[in-house]
């Protein structure tokens, strides 16, 4: 996936960023794993956002012609989840 500019790169880190401002739940898991050695995944949301976001503007630099539809966005988008989730088991298990 690409941005085609910087405004585009810093929205989708802002993306990643705002979640934690407006997701208490993530801010207390963060509070934990530092206090208490818990081992929340606190980034999981956060890059499942961001990369939407990536998505999003990623489908949106496509020429009109070439955009794929709104059913077969949300099927690549899904496949992009489920890569993400398969690299993060794999990386638990080194
Ligand atoms: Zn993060």
């Amino acid at each position: 996936m690409s941005t085609e500019n910087i405004d585009q790169a810093i929205g989708a880190v802002g993306a990643h960023e705002g979640f934690y401002a407006t997701n208490p739940q993530n801010i207390n898991q963060k509070i934990e794993n530092e206090n208490y050695g818990t081992n929340h995944d606190i980034e999981r949301e956060a890059d499942k956002i961001e990369r939407e976001v990536l998505f999003e503007q990623f489908i949106n630099n496509m020429s009109p012609i070439n955009r794929p539809d709104i059913n077969m966005r949300d099927r690549i988008l899904n496949s992009f989840h489920e890569n993400q989730m398969y690299l993060r088991i794999i990386q638990k298990q080194k």
